[in-house]
C-alpha cells in the first residue's frame, strides 16, 4: 500500500464514541519552508504548526478559515498557519533574535500564547486564546481543546526538515458521546505507541492496523491539503489603494520603486509611478476588496 503524502485522513470507531484524523505532509510543507530561511527549529515548529491546523481545519462544519497562531515571548514573536475548509494552508514566522536552544519552550518564551481564530464566509469570527504551559505544540491545543469546547483530545505532532516530512494524529471525544471515560482511554493507550517514522512512511489502513487491529474502524476517503497563498497584485492594490498618492510617490523617489513582499511565499509586487497614478485613476468603491 502506498503512503498518501499530502493528504488528511479522518476516522472513527464503532464501538467508541471517538474520532480519529490522521495527517501527513510533504511537498505541502516544503512549500510552505521554500525560500524563506528559517532555523532549524522553527521548520520543525511550522511542520508540526501546519499538521495541527489541517488537522483542526478537517473538523471546521463551515465554510471559511481557521487560524493556529503561537504568540512568543523568546525569539520567536510568532509563528502562524492558515487554513481553509477546501485544506489549502499557508504560513509564516518571525524571530525578533536568533534562538540560542532548539526546544519548543527555547522558542516561545515563557509567557506565549497560542490563539485559534475561526472565521466563517457567513457570519461571526471566534477566537479562542490559551497560554502555552507545556512544553510542546500539542499540549497548548490540547488545552485549548478542554477549556473552549470541554471536549478531551489527544494529539501527536512530528517534523522533519530535514526530511522535509510532517505528520500528525489526533483523537477526540464526540461532543455528544456517551461513557467516553474509558473509551477514549483505551483509544489513546493504543495510540501512544505511534512513532514518527511510522506515520511518514505507513499508509494509513497500514497505521491504523497496527494501533487498532481489535478494533472495528471506520476510515472515510482521504482529502488531499495543499499549500496555497492566496495573495495578489489585485490585493496589493486594494491596500495600497488606502494610502495617499503623494505618501507612496515618496517611497518610490527614495527606493526607486515600491516593493510589498509576501510574508508567506515571498512573491514580490513592484509598483513604479505609473503603476501608482494608475492605482488611484481605478478608485471605485466598488472594486475595493
Ligand atoms: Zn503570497
Amino acid at each position: 500500500m502506498s503512503v498518501q503524502q499530502d493528504s488528511i485522513a479522518r476516522f472513527s470507531f464503532t464501538n467508541h464514541d471517538v474520532r480519529g484524523e490522521l495527517v501527513r505532509l510533504q511537498n505541502s510543507y516544503q512549500s510552505l519552508l521554500q525560500g524563506h530561511d528559517y532555523p532549524l527549529s522553527v521548520q520543525q515548529l511550522l511542520g508540526e504548526l501546519m499538521a495541527v491546523t489541517s488537522l483542526l481545519t478537517a473538523t471546521l462544519k463551515f465554510e471559511g478559515h481557521i487560524n493556529v497562531q503561537i504568540q512568543g515571548s523568546g525569539p520567536l514573536n510568532y509563528a502562524t498557519v492558515n487554513g481553509s475548509h477546501n485544506l489549502e494552508l499557508r504560513g509564516a514566522a518571525r524571530l525578533t533574535e536568533t534562538p540560542a536552544g532548539s526546544t519548543f519552550r527555547d522558542l516561545v518564551g515563557d509567557g506565549a500564547y497560542l490563539v485559534i481564530t475561526l472565521t466563517p464566509e457567513q457570519g461571526e469570527k471566534y477566537q479562542g486564546v490559551v497560554g502555552i504551559e507545556g512544553d510542546s505544540l500539542s499540549s497548548a491545543v490540547e488545552s485549548y481543546f478542554l477549556q473552549s469546547e470541554q471536549l478531551p483530545t489527544r494529539i501527536w505532532l512530528f517534523a522533519d526538515p530535514a526530511q522535509g516530512l510532517a505528520a500528525g494524529l489526533f483523537l477526540q471525544v464526540l461532543p455528544a458521546g456517551t461513557n467516553t471515560g474509558s473509551s477514549f482511554e483505551h483509544v489513546n493507550a493504543l495510540a501512544a505507541t505511534i512513532t514518527a517514522q511510522e506515520l511518514y512512511q505507513l499508509s494509513t489502513e497500514e497505521v491504523l492496523h497496527r494501533l487498532y487491529h481489535e478494533e472495528q474502524v471506520e476510515l472515510y476517503p482521504e482529502q488531499a491539503v495543499q499549500f496555497f497563498c492566496g495573495c495578489s497584485r489585485e490585493k496589493t492594490a486594494a491596500a495600497l489603494r488606502n494610502i495617499p498618492l503623494a505618501e507612496l510617490h515618496n517611497i518610490i523617489e527614495q527606493d526607486g520603486e515600491l516593493r510589498l513582499t509576501c510574508d508567506y511565499c515571498l512573491t514580490d509586487y513592484v509598483y513604479n509611478s505609473f503603476d501608482v497614478e494608475a492605482l488611484k485613476a481605478h478608485t471605485a468603491p466598488s472594486r475595493a476588496q
